[in-house]
Protein backbone atom coordinates (compact mmCIF):
# COMPACT_ATOMS: atom_id res chain seq x y z
CA UNK A 1 0.00 0.00 0.00
CA UNK A 2 1.14 3.44 -0.94
CA UNK A 3 1.62 6.18 1.70
CA UNK A 4 1.28 9.60 0.73
CA UNK A 5 4.18 11.69 1.31
CA UNK A 6 3.87 14.03 3.92
CA UNK A 7 4.38 17.97 2.96
CA UNK A 8 6.60 19.54 5.48
CA UNK A 9 6.06 23.18 6.15
CA UNK A 10 7.33 25.85 8.35
CA UNK A 11 5.68 28.53 10.33
CA UNK A 12 7.19 31.91 10.98
CA UNK A 13 6.57 35.51 11.45
CA UNK A 14 7.73 37.94 14.07
CA UNK A 15 6.83 37.08 18.32
CA UNK A 16 2.75 37.40 18.90
CA UNK A 17 1.88 37.81 15.53
CA UNK A 18 0.05 33.63 16.15
CA UNK A 19 2.00 31.30 14.96
CA UNK A 20 1.09 28.57 17.98
CA UNK A 21 -2.62 29.56 17.62
CA UNK A 22 -2.28 28.92 14.00
CA UNK A 23 -0.63 25.46 14.57
CA UNK A 24 -3.91 24.61 17.30
CA UNK A 25 -6.31 26.14 14.92
CA UNK A 26 -5.17 24.11 12.12
CA UNK A 27 -5.06 20.68 14.80
CA UNK A 28 -8.62 21.42 15.27
CA UNK A 29 -10.39 22.35 12.07
CA UNK A 30 -8.57 19.77 10.48
CA UNK A 31 -9.89 17.56 13.20
CA UNK A 32 -6.37 16.02 13.89
CA UNK A 33 -7.25 17.12 17.76
CA UNK A 34 -9.78 14.97 19.21
CA UNK A 35 -12.51 17.18 20.61
CA UNK A 36 -12.45 15.67 23.89
CA UNK A 37 -9.06 16.26 24.24
CA UNK A 38 -9.30 19.37 23.02
CA UNK A 39 -12.09 20.24 25.87
CA UNK A 40 -10.08 18.89 28.26
CA UNK A 41 -7.37 21.40 26.99
CA UNK A 42 -9.17 24.14 27.52
CA UNK A 43 -10.71 23.02 30.66
CA UNK A 44 -7.66 23.03 31.81
CA UNK A 45 -6.24 26.18 30.75
CA UNK A 46 -9.81 27.98 31.96
CA UNK A 47 -8.48 27.12 35.26
CA UNK A 48 -5.17 28.73 34.72
CA UNK A 49 -7.40 31.56 33.08
CA UNK A 50 -5.98 31.33 29.27
CA UNK A 51 -9.40 31.12 28.45
CA UNK A 52 -10.12 29.50 25.04
CA UNK A 53 -7.13 30.47 22.51
CA UNK A 54 -5.06 28.02 20.54
CA UNK A 55 -1.77 28.68 21.85
CA UNK A 56 -2.57 26.83 24.82
CA UNK A 57 -2.75 24.14 22.83
CA UNK A 58 0.93 24.14 22.02
CA UNK A 59 2.03 25.11 25.79
CA UNK A 60 -0.40 21.79 26.72
CA UNK A 61 1.59 19.66 24.19
CA UNK A 62 5.06 21.28 25.50
CA UNK A 63 3.42 20.51 28.93
CA UNK A 64 3.46 16.44 27.87
CA UNK A 65 6.71 16.35 26.36
CA UNK A 66 7.84 17.84 29.11
CA UNK A 67 6.56 15.02 31.27
CA UNK A 68 8.11 12.12 28.48
CA UNK A 69 4.20 11.67 26.86
CA UNK A 70 3.94 11.22 23.03
CA UNK A 71 4.00 14.59 21.66
CA UNK A 72 6.92 16.72 20.09
CA UNK A 73 6.32 19.61 19.24
CA UNK A 74 9.63 19.91 17.10
CA UNK A 75 7.49 17.79 14.59
CA UNK A 76 3.45 18.21 14.83
CA UNK A 77 1.41 16.38 12.30
CA UNK A 78 -2.03 17.16 10.59
CA UNK A 79 -3.92 16.01 7.62
CA UNK A 80 -6.37 18.26 5.09
CA UNK A 81 -8.59 16.70 2.99
CA UNK A 82 -5.99 16.36 0.21
CA UNK A 83 -2.48 14.72 2.17
CA UNK A 84 -0.76 14.47 5.49
CA UNK A 85 1.42 17.56 6.62
CA UNK A 86 3.92 18.25 9.36
CA UNK A 87 4.96 21.57 10.87
CA UNK A 88 8.75 21.87 11.40
CA UNK A 89 9.74 24.00 14.08
CA UNK A 90 11.93 26.92 13.61
CA UNK A 91 13.85 27.18 16.38
CA UNK A 92 17.12 29.42 16.42
CA UNK A 93 18.24 31.41 12.82
CA UNK A 94 21.27 29.64 12.79
CA UNK A 95 19.93 25.97 13.82
CA UNK A 96 17.11 26.61 10.98
CA UNK A 97 19.99 27.50 8.28
CA UNK A 98 21.95 24.43 9.45
CA UNK A 99 19.02 22.33 9.45
CA UNK A 100 17.90 23.46 6.40
CA UNK A 101 21.31 22.89 4.14
CA UNK A 102 22.24 20.03 6.02
CA UNK A 103 18.77 17.96 5.29
CA UNK A 104 18.17 17.70 9.33
CA UNK A 105 14.37 18.87 7.90
CA UNK A 106 13.74 20.29 4.68
CA UNK A 107 10.48 22.55 4.49
CA UNK A 108 8.79 22.50 0.87
CA UNK A 109 6.45 25.70 2.20
CA UNK A 110 6.35 28.03 4.85
CA UNK A 111 3.41 30.19 6.11
CA UNK A 112 4.79 33.78 6.77
CA UNK A 113 2.71 35.89 9.36
CA UNK A 114 2.47 39.05 9.97
CA UNK A 115 -0.14 41.03 12.21
CA UNK A 116 -2.54 42.79 10.83
CA UNK A 117 -2.37 45.37 13.48
CA UNK A 118 0.97 45.48 13.95
CA UNK A 119 2.22 44.90 10.14
CA UNK A 120 5.44 44.00 9.02
CA UNK A 121 7.85 44.04 12.16
CA UNK A 122 11.65 42.90 12.24
CA UNK A 123 11.13 39.29 12.92
CA UNK A 124 8.90 39.50 9.67
CA UNK A 125 11.66 40.79 7.55
CA UNK A 126 14.49 38.39 9.32
CA UNK A 127 11.93 35.32 8.31
CA UNK A 128 11.79 36.63 4.97
CA UNK A 129 15.40 36.34 4.66
CA UNK A 130 16.09 33.29 6.05
CA UNK A 131 13.70 31.58 4.09
CA UNK A 132 15.52 33.21 0.57
CA UNK A 133 18.34 32.12 1.79
CA UNK A 134 17.70 28.63 2.34
CA UNK A 135 15.67 28.60 -0.36
CA UNK A 136 12.34 28.14 -0.09
CA UNK A 137 10.05 29.09 -2.91
CA UNK A 138 6.78 28.69 -1.69
CA UNK A 139 5.76 31.41 0.74
CA UNK A 140 2.32 31.89 1.97
CA UNK A 141 1.56 35.31 3.23
CA UNK A 142 -1.02 34.87 5.90
CA UNK A 143 -2.42 38.30 7.55
CA UNK A 144 -3.84 37.15 10.87
CA UNK A 145 -5.91 39.06 13.62
CA UNK A 146 -8.16 40.12 11.04
CA UNK A 147 -10.97 40.38 13.60
CA UNK A 148 -9.03 43.03 15.44
CA UNK A 149 -8.93 45.72 12.54
CA UNK A 150 -13.13 44.74 12.00
CA UNK A 151 -12.00 42.18 8.67
CA UNK A 152 -11.37 45.65 6.92
CA UNK A 153 -10.56 44.87 3.16
CA UNK A 154 -8.60 48.39 2.83
CA UNK A 155 -6.37 47.45 6.07
CA UNK A 156 -5.56 44.00 4.43
CA UNK A 157 -4.55 45.58 1.03
CA UNK A 158 -1.80 47.93 2.32
CA UNK A 159 -0.80 45.05 4.32
CA UNK A 160 -0.60 43.27 1.57
CA UNK A 161 1.01 45.60 -0.55
CA UNK A 162 4.23 45.86 1.86
CA UNK A 163 4.52 42.00 2.84
CA UNK A 164 4.93 41.81 -1.04
CA UNK A 165 7.56 44.64 -1.03
CA UNK A 166 9.50 43.19 1.50
CA UNK A 167 9.72 39.27 0.15
CA UNK A 168 10.75 40.99 -3.59
CA UNK A 169 13.10 42.58 -1.91
CA UNK A 170 14.67 39.15 -1.14
CA UNK A 171 13.77 38.12 -4.94
CA UNK A 172 10.81 36.02 -3.34
CA UNK A 173 7.26 36.52 -4.36
CA UNK A 174 4.65 34.98 -2.60
CA UNK A 175 2.41 31.74 -3.79
CA UNK A 176 -0.64 33.70 -1.57
CA UNK A 177 -1.58 36.88 0.26
CA UNK A 178 -4.52 35.42 2.47
CA UNK A 179 -6.28 37.25 5.20
CA UNK A 180 -7.24 35.17 8.59
CA UNK A 181 -7.98 35.20 12.04
CA UNK A 182 -6.45 32.25 13.25
CA UNK A 183 -8.27 32.83 16.75
CA UNK A 184 -11.88 32.59 15.05
CA UNK A 185 -11.12 30.67 12.65
CA UNK A 186 -11.67 32.90 9.73
CA UNK A 187 -10.04 32.18 5.76
CA UNK A 188 -8.38 29.18 7.38
CA UNK A 189 -10.18 25.71 6.35
CA UNK A 190 -13.16 27.66 4.80
CA UNK A 191 -13.87 30.81 3.77
CA UNK A 192 -15.01 33.16 5.96
CA UNK A 193 -18.72 35.23 6.03
CA UNK A 194 -16.89 38.16 7.92
CA UNK A 195 -14.87 38.49 4.83
CA UNK A 196 -17.49 38.91 2.20
CA UNK A 197 -15.20 40.48 0.38
CA UNK A 198 -12.27 38.08 0.12
CA UNK A 199 -11.87 36.45 -3.39
CA UNK A 200 -8.83 34.29 -1.98
CA UNK A 201 -9.04 30.94 -1.06
CA UNK A 202 -8.34 29.71 2.54
CA UNK A 203 -5.08 29.01 3.73
CA UNK A 204 -5.50 25.31 3.70
CA UNK A 205 -6.73 24.99 0.49
CA UNK A 206 -3.76 27.35 -0.47
CA UNK A 207 -1.12 24.99 0.98
CA UNK A 208 -2.75 22.24 -0.72
CA UNK A 209 -2.74 23.49 -4.27
CA UNK A 210 1.11 24.01 -3.70
CA UNK A 211 2.58 21.68 -6.20
CA UNK A 212 4.87 19.02 -5.05
CA UNK A 213 6.25 15.14 -6.20
CA UNK A 214 7.05 13.25 -4.06
CA UNK A 215 10.50 11.60 -4.18
CA UNK A 216 9.51 8.16 -5.36
CA UNK A 217 7.63 9.88 -8.52
CA UNK A 218 10.67 11.93 -9.56
CA UNK A 219 13.26 11.55 -11.86
CA UNK A 220 15.71 8.23 -11.54
CA UNK A 221 18.91 9.34 -9.90
CA UNK A 222 21.36 6.31 -8.82
CA UNK A 223 24.50 7.83 -7.61
CA UNK A 224 26.90 4.37 -7.93
CA UNK A 225 28.50 3.78 -4.31
CA UNK A 226 30.63 0.78 -5.54
CA UNK A 227 31.57 -1.56 -8.38
CA UNK A 228 31.98 -5.02 -7.79
CA UNK A 229 33.01 -7.62 -10.36
CA UNK A 230 31.82 -11.24 -10.61
CA UNK A 231 32.00 -13.49 -13.04
CA UNK A 232 32.57 -11.29 -15.34
CA UNK A 233 29.98 -8.87 -14.91
CA UNK A 234 30.25 -5.86 -13.56
CA UNK A 235 27.86 -5.01 -10.86
CA UNK A 236 26.91 -1.29 -9.80
CA UNK A 237 26.12 -1.03 -6.56
CA UNK A 238 24.12 2.01 -4.87
CA UNK A 239 20.72 3.67 -3.39
CA UNK A 240 18.15 4.88 -5.43
CA UNK A 241 17.88 8.70 -4.69
CA UNK A 242 14.48 9.38 -5.97
CA UNK A 243 11.91 7.88 -8.77
CA UNK A 244 12.50 4.29 -9.91
CA UNK A 245 14.33 1.46 -12.72
CA UNK A 246 13.23 -1.61 -14.61
CA UNK A 247 15.12 -3.48 -16.86
CA UNK A 248 15.17 -2.04 -20.08
CA UNK A 249 15.20 1.36 -19.15
CA UNK A 250 18.04 3.45 -20.88
CA UNK A 251 19.76 5.54 -18.46
CA UNK A 252 22.11 8.29 -18.88
CA UNK A 253 26.12 8.02 -17.16
CA UNK A 254 26.71 11.54 -15.79
CA UNK A 255 28.27 13.97 -15.67
CA UNK A 256 30.12 12.12 -18.88
CA UNK A 257 26.43 11.37 -20.54
CA UNK A 258 27.23 7.73 -22.11
CA UNK A 259 23.84 6.43 -22.46
CA UNK A 260 23.68 2.28 -21.03
CA UNK A 261 20.33 0.16 -20.66
CA UNK A 262 19.81 -1.82 -17.85
CA UNK A 263 19.82 -5.60 -17.77
CA UNK A 264 19.35 -6.78 -14.47
CA UNK A 265 18.61 -5.48 -10.92
CA UNK A 266 19.97 -7.46 -8.41
CA UNK A 267 18.17 -6.87 -5.25
CA UNK A 268 20.59 -8.40 -2.18
CA UNK A 269 21.78 -11.22 -1.78
CA UNK A 270 21.24 -12.29 -5.06
CA UNK A 271 18.03 -11.95 -6.56
CA UNK A 272 17.18 -10.43 -9.46
CA UNK A 273 14.08 -7.43 -8.68
CA UNK A 274 11.52 -6.58 -11.75
CA UNK A 275 12.19 -3.10 -10.07
CA UNK A 276 14.20 -0.76 -8.09
CA UNK A 277 12.44 2.39 -6.46
CA UNK A 278 13.08 5.15 -4.32
CA UNK A 279 15.20 4.02 -1.43
CA UNK A 280 16.16 0.69 -2.17
CA UNK A 281 19.30 -0.40 -2.48
CA UNK A 282 20.35 -2.57 -4.90
CA UNK A 283 22.89 -3.78 -7.64
CA UNK A 284 22.59 -3.09 -11.33
CA UNK A 285 24.09 -3.91 -14.72
CA UNK A 286 24.24 -2.76 -17.85
CA UNK A 287 25.08 -3.50 -21.41
CA UNK A 288 26.41 -0.80 -23.46
CA UNK A 289 28.57 1.06 -21.20
CA UNK A 290 32.10 2.04 -21.05
CA UNK A 291 33.64 0.56 -17.81
CA UNK A 292 35.44 3.51 -17.64
CA UNK A 293 32.42 5.72 -17.15
CA UNK A 294 30.78 3.32 -14.84
CA UNK A 295 33.18 4.05 -11.22
CA UNK A 296 32.18 5.42 -7.85
CA UNK A 297 30.47 8.69 -8.23
CA UNK A 298 29.04 8.19 -11.30
CA UNK A 299 24.91 9.33 -11.95
CA UNK A 300 22.66 7.13 -13.36
CA UNK A 301 20.12 9.07 -14.55
CA UNK A 302 16.55 9.05 -16.76
CA UNK A 303 13.83 11.13 -16.89
CA UNK A 304 14.19 14.62 -16.81
CA UNK A 305 17.87 14.70 -16.17
CA UNK A 306 20.06 16.72 -13.61
CA UNK A 307 22.45 19.55 -13.88
CA UNK A 308 25.87 19.06 -14.35
CA UNK A 309 29.23 20.92 -14.80
CA UNK A 310 31.55 22.80 -12.85
CA UNK A 311 30.39 26.08 -11.46
CA UNK A 312 27.38 26.22 -9.19
CA UNK A 313 25.81 29.36 -6.97
CA UNK A 314 25.01 27.82 -3.46
CA UNK A 315 24.03 28.56 -0.13
CA UNK A 316 26.56 27.51 2.30
CA UNK A 317 26.51 27.00 6.38
CA UNK A 318 30.06 26.87 7.51
CA UNK A 319 30.22 24.91 10.95
CA UNK A 320 34.31 24.13 11.68
CA UNK A 321 36.81 26.22 11.93
CA UNK A 322 36.71 28.95 9.00
CA UNK A 323 37.49 29.51 5.09
CA UNK A 324 39.08 32.20 3.35
CA UNK A 325 38.33 32.81 -0.07
CA UNK A 326 39.37 30.50 -2.70
CA UNK A 327 41.14 27.80 -0.07
CA UNK A 328 41.25 24.47 -1.92
CA UNK A 329 38.02 21.98 -0.72
CA UNK A 330 36.72 18.80 -1.09
CA UNK A 331 32.55 18.80 -2.29
CA UNK A 332 30.84 16.07 -1.54
CA UNK A 333 27.54 15.50 -3.10
CA UNK A 334 25.56 11.60 -2.80
CA UNK A 335 28.52 9.58 -3.22
CA UNK A 336 30.62 12.62 -5.70
CA UNK A 337 33.74 13.56 -4.61
CA UNK A 338 35.31 16.67 -6.28
CA UNK A 339 37.91 19.15 -5.67
CA UNK A 340 37.04 22.72 -6.02
CA UNK A 341 36.99 26.06 -4.49
CA UNK A 342 34.18 28.28 -3.37
CA UNK A 343 34.11 31.77 -4.34
CA UNK A 344 32.43 33.47 -1.56
CA UNK A 345 29.62 36.51 -2.83
CA UNK A 346 27.96 37.41 0.40
CA UNK A 347 28.51 36.60 4.10
CA UNK A 348 26.40 36.85 6.87
CA UNK A 349 25.53 36.35 10.34
CA UNK A 350 22.46 35.00 10.83
CA UNK A 351 21.66 36.70 13.71
CA UNK A 352 22.21 40.03 11.88
CA UNK A 353 21.80 39.54 8.30
CA UNK A 354 21.35 43.28 7.71
CA UNK A 355 25.14 43.70 8.09
CA UNK A 356 26.86 42.33 5.33
CA UNK A 357 30.02 40.88 6.46
CA UNK A 358 33.65 41.13 4.40
CA UNK A 359 33.42 38.72 2.06
CA UNK A 360 36.85 37.15 2.39
CA UNK A 361 36.17 34.73 5.28
CA UNK A 362 33.74 32.70 6.62
CA UNK A 363 33.85 31.63 10.13
CA UNK A 364 31.68 29.12 12.34
CA UNK A 365 27.82 29.92 12.84
CA UNK A 366 27.98 31.86 9.15
CA UNK A 367 26.25 31.63 6.26
CA UNK A 368 26.76 33.09 2.32
CA UNK A 369 26.00 32.71 -0.89
CA UNK A 370 28.40 31.81 -3.08
CA UNK A 371 29.91 29.84 -6.12
CA UNK A 372 31.29 26.75 -6.33
CA UNK A 373 33.99 25.91 -8.57
CA UNK A 374 35.18 22.30 -9.20
CA UNK A 375 37.83 20.71 -10.78
CA UNK A 376 35.79 17.91 -12.68
CA UNK A 377 32.19 18.22 -13.51
CA UNK A 378 29.77 17.68 -10.67
CA UNK A 379 26.31 16.19 -10.69
CA UNK A 380 23.33 17.85 -9.21
CA UNK A 381 19.37 18.40 -8.53
CA UNK A 382 17.01 21.40 -7.58
CA UNK A 383 17.19 20.47 -3.21
CA UNK A 384 13.47 21.35 -3.22
CA UNK A 385 12.86 17.69 -5.56
CA UNK A 386 15.80 16.03 -5.03
CA UNK A 387 17.15 16.83 -1.95
CA UNK A 388 20.11 14.23 -1.94
CA UNK A 389 21.60 14.93 -4.68
CA UNK A 390 20.86 18.82 -4.40
CA UNK A 391 22.92 19.20 -1.22
CA UNK A 392 26.53 19.24 -0.72
CA UNK A 393 29.00 19.01 2.27
CA UNK A 394 32.44 20.77 2.06
CA UNK A 395 35.63 19.09 3.53
CA UNK A 396 38.33 21.43 4.13
CA UNK A 397 41.82 20.23 5.48
CA UNK A 398 39.95 16.84 5.28
CA UNK A 399 37.46 17.36 8.16
CA UNK A 400 33.32 17.87 7.21
CA UNK A 401 33.55 21.97 8.14
CA UNK A 402 30.55 23.13 5.85
CA UNK A 403 27.40 22.33 3.99
CA UNK A 404 25.55 23.41 1.39
CA UNK A 405 22.88 23.64 -1.13
CA UNK A 406 22.98 24.15 -5.09
CA UNK A 407 20.40 27.06 -5.87
P1 LIG B 1 3.33 33.54 18.51
O1 LIG B 1 4.27 34.21 19.45
O2 LIG B 1 3.56 33.99 17.10
O3 LIG B 1 3.27 32.05 18.63
O4 LIG B 1 1.87 34.12 18.86
P2 LIG B 1 0.69 33.46 19.69
O5 LIG B 1 0.00 32.42 18.90
O6 LIG B 1 1.20 33.10 21.04
O7 LIG B 1 -0.32 34.69 19.78
C1 LIG B 1 0.02 35.89 20.43
C2 LIG B 1 -1.25 36.57 20.93
O8 LIG B 1 -2.05 36.96 19.82
C3 LIG B 1 -2.11 35.65 21.78
O9 LIG B 1 -2.66 36.40 22.81
C4 LIG B 1 -3.19 35.21 20.81
O10 LIG B 1 -4.40 34.89 21.45
C5 LIG B 1 -3.35 36.44 19.95
N1 LIG B 1 -3.88 36.06 18.64
C6 LIG B 1 -3.45 35.07 17.82
N2 LIG B 1 -4.21 35.01 16.72
C7 LIG B 1 -5.15 35.97 16.84
C8 LIG B 1 -6.23 36.41 16.00
O11 LIG B 1 -6.51 35.86 14.94
N3 LIG B 1 -6.96 37.47 16.45
C9 LIG B 1 -6.70 38.08 17.64
N4 LIG B 1 -7.49 39.11 17.98
N5 LIG B 1 -5.71 37.69 18.45
C10 LIG B 1 -4.93 36.65 18.06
Amino acid sequence: EQIQSVFPIVITGHVDHGKSTLVGRLLYDTGTLQSERYQEMVQSSCETSREDEFAFVLDAFEEERRRGITIDTSQIFFSSKLRPYVIIDTPGHREFIRNMVTGACYAKAAVLLVDATEGVQEQTYRHAWLLSIVGIRDVCVAVNKMDAVGYREERFQELRTSAEALLEKFGLSPSAVVPISARHGDNIVGPSDNMPWCRIAPLMDVLDNLHYTPIEEGAFRFPVQDVYQKSGERILVGRVESGSVRPGDKVRLLPRGDQATVEKILSFPEECAPCARYGEAVGLTLSGADAAVTARGTVLAHGELPRHGSSFAATIFWFFGEYSDGDAVTIRCATQAVEGTIALRQVFDPAQPEAELPCDLICVGEAAHCTIETRGDLVCDDPSLLPEMGRFVVEHDGIPAGAGIFR
